[in-house]
């Protein structure tokens, strides 16, 4: 039989209710002679509460007492689903991440897991029971109670079906799977039966919020097979593995569109051409922790050059701010910002080995009248920066130029 790890997020176990329907979920796969884990996430909503309670406290909490205050959230729920569970006649036990001890850093609020004692799962498992466990929460050498960071119960989940050598991870969320882009962009929008790890993290970072961008990597790392799926249908899901797909000549050369309106353009314009300036504007903001995406430079007619940047767009002013020092210094003729623009992004395996991608990306867009302020390209992705106002244009355009649709 199968060891399966099961991750049930927020709005999985909003209310009582709920939490009696993942129990009966959780039943039949017990029936079906499987060894369940399964991670839960705090009620939907609970984690904001309890982030706003803290609040009202202290203008920036004490980090070590937040996350005492913010792990209390899946406390409530591994004890509520074992009650489901035990009414329902099923042996089950909780564990919060101390008493599983889940060994993290101690980095709070933002903690990363460091190593899991599998002894008393295991135990409990070989003992037939379920085996229930605070997502987001661990534990550092000191006994100190740490968090993973927002939505860490997915890398909750995969790093106990990493430790455990579990089946397969599911990851049970109100969306049936990952889709070719966003369905409420583009209706014919499909579920992708599989995707690549890889393909994953460039869409999951490109705004498709579907897992926690930790929980696939580390799933990458250990190759955890990671299965999406619904809570309230049932359908196979999206299987996230290593693996590139059954056929590499079915293999589809662009799987997804990912799109992000959170992005800002920056310019300074007509700075020297000389060795060193790049680092000269760019150092500064990094230094000001300010992360920086897509760059472009180029040369100007009267020997300058423009250089352009994107950063999130809270980030912005900040940006602004320092780049105003930096364009003093070096005799920079202008500095111009634009916070309407969006980034459309096309992702897929396949395009490593083919040739004429971009082309068909830059031709669907020019047929659309949609102007290319910036392109960046990596192995398995090409991205550019447009106006915001023509994004879901542009995102139907490559939707149907790639074929992705139903
Ligand atoms: N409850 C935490 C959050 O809301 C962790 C999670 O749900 O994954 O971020
Ligand atoms: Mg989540």
């Amino acid at each position: 039989m199968s060891v399966f790890v099961q991750k049930y997020g927020g709005t999985s176990v909003g209310t009582t209710e709920k939490i009696k329907a993942v129990a009966d979920k959780v039943a039949g796969f017990r029936d079906a002679g499987h060894d369940m884990v399964v991670v839960v996430s705090a009620m939907s909503g609970e984690t904001n509460r309890l982030i706003s309670l803290a609040s009202d406290m202290q203008q920036d909490p004490d980090p070590r007492e937040m996350d005492v205050l913010v792990s209390t959230g899946e406390q409530v729920t591994i004890a509520l689903l074992c009650m489901a569970l035990k009414a329902k006649g099923y042996d089950a036990r909780s564990y919060t991440g101390t008493q599983v001890r889940i060994l993290t850093d101690d980095a709070h609020t933002k903690a990363r897991i460091q190593d899991i004692d599998v002894a008393n799962m295991r135990a409990d498992l070989d003992a037939g029971r379920v085996v229930v466990v605070a997502g987001f929460q661990g534990v550092d050498e000191d006994g100190n109670i740490t968090t993973l960071g927002r939505g860490g119960s997915d890398t909750t989940g995969v790093a106990l079906a990493a430790a455990l050598k579990a089946d397969e991870c599911q990851i049970y969320t109100d969306v049936d799977g990952v889709y070719t882009t966003d369905p409420r962009v583009v209706d014919g929008a499909r579920r992708l039966n599989q995707i690549t790890f890889e393909e994953m993290l460039e869409m999951a970072s490109l705004g498709s919020k579907v897992l926690q961008i930790r929980a696939v990597e580390f799933a990458g790392k250990y190759n955890v097979p990671l299965r999406v799926l619904s809570t309230f249908t049932d359908g196979p899901g999206t299987l996230i593995t290593l693996d590139e797909g059954q056929d590499s000549m079915e293999q589809p050369v662009v799987s997804g569109i990912a799109f992000n309106r959170d992005e800002a353009k920056i310019s300074i314009l007509g700075v020297p051409d000389m060795p060193g300036v790049a680092s000269k504007v760019l150092a500064p903001i990094g230094d000001a922790n300010v992360e920086i995406d897509v760059i472009v430079q180029n040369i100007a007619a009267d020997n300058t050059n423009d250089l352009t940047f994107t950063v999130h767009r809270n980030d912005m002013g900040k940006a602004q701010a320092v780049l105003q020092e930096v364009a003093k210094d070096l005799g920079a003729r202008e500095i111009v910002a634009d916070d309407k623009i969006a980034k459309v992004s096309i992702v897929g395996v396949g395009m490593r080995s083919h040739a004429g991608v971009a082309s068909t990306m830059f031709k669907a867009l020019a047929a659309e009248n949609i102007n290319i302020r910036m392109i960046t390209t990596s192995e398995i992705k090409i991205s550019v920066i447009i106006d915001e106002k023509y994004l879901e244009l542009a995102v139907r355009a490559l939707h149907s130029a790639f074929g992705l649709e139903k």
